[in-house]
């Protein structure tokens, strides 16, 4: 085991109104206040993050935006910046998911930006690569990931990079049914802390956290929290219900 804090992080992409976080809150703050040492996160819709945050403040979960702007301001229609998200209290974002990336046009150069201008601002960057189901069947995975890792975190230094997260988030296990096992997503665990250790340095590596995404259930989230160099993980579909987050969460 190492002495990496674990995350738990979930995204409810675009459900959920304040109403119904309102209600989730009511069922999970109790079901995670004996949570011991796992940092947990939930990540919703930029209308819903205020009031998350202060409906959590007496609590250890921690809220994170999924998404950010590299501007400070400007006309950028639809956009949200680095200051409206510190203003309201938000530490942590999630950057480059695969969702952002494939319908939004997301590209590694954004990401460089975003990742730059993030730590800049004080936030703590979650930031997702992965591969495609045609990627991996043609042996292209850990090429991909290079690519994403390098260009993501090009404007960065080793003792930035400690306190950026990285979501290893298989394209063709996102809200598939199809979770990873734990060996490969074991593996390119591994594989992007030696790309880390390789361009910051084996200490600065050693120091991040690696979240696992990709149907990730009550079921399996033990497996995968054995692997070495898996650090936690990005939920999607199972984060939506609380009684389901709360037992990933307690996955001990
Ligand atoms: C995600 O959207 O980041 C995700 C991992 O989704 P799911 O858990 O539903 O596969």
């Amino acid at each position: 085991m190492s002495n990496r804090t674990p995350i738990i992080a979930g995204n409810w992409k675009m459900y959920k109104t304040n109403v119904e976080a309102a209600a989730y809150l009511d069922d999970f703050l109790d079901l995670v206040a004996d949570i011991g040492n796992v940092e947990v996160i939930l990540c919703p819709s930029f209308t819903v993050l205020s009031e998350l945050r202060s409906l959590t403040s007496d609590s250890k979960v921690r809220v994170a935006a999924q998404n950010m702007h590299f501007e400070q301001e400007g006309a950028y229609t639809g956009e949200v910046s680095p200051p409206m998200l510190k203003e309201i209290g938000i530490d942590d974002v999630v950057l480059g998911h695969s969702e952002r990336r494939e319908y939004f046009n997301e590209t590694d150069t954004d990401l460089a930006r975003k990742v730059v201008e993030a730590l800049k601002a004080g936030f703590r960057p979650i930031l997702c690569c992965g591969e495609t189901d045609e990627e991996r069947e043609a042996g292209q995975t850990q090429e991909k990931i290079k690519r994403q890792l390098l260009s993501g975190l090009a404007g960065i230094d080793a003792a930035q990079l400690a306190t950026v997260v990285i979501a290893y988030e298989p394209i063709w296990a996102i809200g598939t049914g199809k979770t990873a096992t734990p060996q490969i997503a074991q593996e390119t665990s591994k594989f992007i802390r030696e790309i880390l250790a390789a361009q910051f340095g084996r200490d600065a590596a050693q120091q991040v956290r690696i979240l696992y995404g990709g149907s990730v259930k009550p079921a399996n989230i033990k497996e995968l929290m054995a692997e070495e160099d898996i650090d936690g993980a990005l939920v999607g579909g199972a984060s939506l219900a609380a009684s389901d987050f709360a037992q990933i969460v307690n996955f001990r």
